[in-house]
């Protein structure tokens, strides 16, 4: 046997019965998403480099070192992407959705994204995302109704202890003067931030506040706030916002240190973190407003909102109630005759209803069958052995019940007693 090639460092398999946890995440988030009228948008995982550059900025950890890019047959540098907004904003003005559809455009996307990290707990190379993004408006209510999704998906996967942190970032009046603030205040301390601090200080200087070496986080605690020196039009936004999540009852927590990876956030920024189990690596969403990034990728002005949740880190998040594998039938046939026949019955009762339904594989013995079954969590066995073709009836066994019952052997008299069985059998 030739040497098992296993998966790359980085990147993972999600496996039975955890991809089962993944599909009610999905199927939790899509339900959601309807609710909030945000429908889907697939982009392509691999797009032009500059994308990436010009809308995330190539000053950020995600740009500077983290991405994958590589040159393509035809010369061109294309990126796996390494988040999700930059392309739905490419899509948005590409597929020109601000004319075709009503405004504000509220979209959704999930799938994998690509960086080069240290691989580590709730930490891969490619990981993945589930993303919203509201372009057209400017209104608060805006924030306030993201936000709340994030929150309602959560509460309906039943994750508690969540925190939701909110910052502004300020605007292009207000943000300037802010910044040469900030400056001012690390000049005076330079020689002890660590050096990529002392980078970011060139190229970025806000991006310092979220400097995790722990002499850099207290020297930190002492900086100029934002808060300080919003301008009118921010501050009132952000007054709106809070006034929408106090309506609704979202706690949540002013942190004026919270600046985000991105370049391209004004104004709101947030992140939801939770309080146990994800020890650094803390943060399930984080997001905020795009006043700016729609010009930067060759668009109109457009303001913008949205966030990401990573999976990964939510699947860690609810491990313990991931769903157990269950089916709803089995159908045992002894002989090659019944074979056939539970086949066909099998094929006929999956096209009439969406039961779960197995067949046992391979000829054998009813004890051997109703063992499987048992296994495989079945609530109901039929049986079809010799007596039971000559009939054309099955044993319709109901296996927690331990009640036996005759039905005629078609799909819509098994359907029928399936369903008359019901609440007992419908989970
Ligand atoms: P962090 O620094 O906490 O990893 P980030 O600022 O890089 O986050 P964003 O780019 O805003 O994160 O991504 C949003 C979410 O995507 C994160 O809060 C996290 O849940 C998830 N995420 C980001 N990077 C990774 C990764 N490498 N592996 C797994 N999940 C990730
Ligand atoms: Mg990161």
């Amino acid at each position: 046997m030739a040497s098992l090639i296993t998966a790359q460092r980085g990147t993972r398999d999600v496996l039975p019965p955890e991809s089962l946890l993944w599909n009610k995440i999905e199927e939790t988030a899509r339900s959601f998403f309807a609710r909030y009228h945000v429908l889907e948008v697939r982009t392509p995982i691999f797009e032009a480099t500059e994308l990436f550059t010009r809308g995330i900025g190539e000053a950020t950890d995600i740009v500077s070192k983290e991405m994958y890019s590589f040159v393509d047959r035809g010369d061109r540098s294309i990126t796996l992407r390494p988040e999700g907004t930059a392309g739905v904003v490419r899509a948005y003005l590409q597929g020109k959705l601000a004319s075709t559809m009503q405004g504000p455009v509220k979209l959704w996307y999930a799938g994998p994204m690509f960086r080069y990290e240290r691989p580590q707990a709730g930490r891969q190379r490619q990981f993945n995302q589930i993303g919203v993004e509201v372009l057209g408006t400017s209104d608060p209510k805006a924030d306030a109704e993201v936000i709340t999704l994030a929150l309602d998906i959560f509460a309906a996967l039943s994750v508690s202890n969540l925190r939701v942190e909110l910052n502004s970032l300020g605007c292009e009046d207000c943000r300037p003067a802010y910044r040469e603030r900030l400056v001012a205040y690390f000049a005076e301390r330079q020689a002890d931030y660590c050096t990529t601090c002392l980078d970011r200080m060139e190229t970025n200087p806000l991006r310092v506040l979220d400097c995790k070496v722990p002499a850099c986080k207290d020297l930190n605690r002492e900086a100029p706030s934002l808060q300080d020196v919003l301008c009118e039009g921010c501050r009132e936004h952000q007054a709106k916002l809070f006034g929408y999540l106090d309506a609704v009852g979202v706690k949540h927590q002013l942190n004026p240190r919270l600046v985000r990876g991105l370049d391209y956030y004004t104004r709101t920024v947030f992140e939801i973190v939770a309080e146990e189990k994800l020890g650094s690596q803390d943060t399930v969403c984080a997001g905020g407003r795009y006043d700016k990034l729609v010009e930067e990728c060759g668009g109109p002005p457009t303001p913008a909102v949205g966030w990401a949740f990573g999976e990964e880190r939510l699947a860690i998040l609810l491990e313990a109630s991931t769903p157990k594998d269950a089916i709803d039938l089995y159908v045992a046939a002894m002989g090659p005759e019944a074979e056939v026949a539970g086949f066909k019955l099998a094929h006929g009762l999956r096209n009439h209803g969406d039961w779960r339904i197995e067949c046992g594989f391979g000829d054998r013995k009813l004890k051997k069958q109703l063992e499987v079954a048992d296994k495989l969590g079945a609530q109901w066995v039929a049986i079809i052995g010799e007596a039971e073709l000559e009939a054309g009836e099955i044993q319709l066994k109901n296996l927690a019940a331990r009640t036996t019952q005759t039905v005629a052997m078609d799909a819509e008299s098994l359907a029928a007693a399936l369903t008359a069985a019901l609440p007992e059998s419908g989970s």
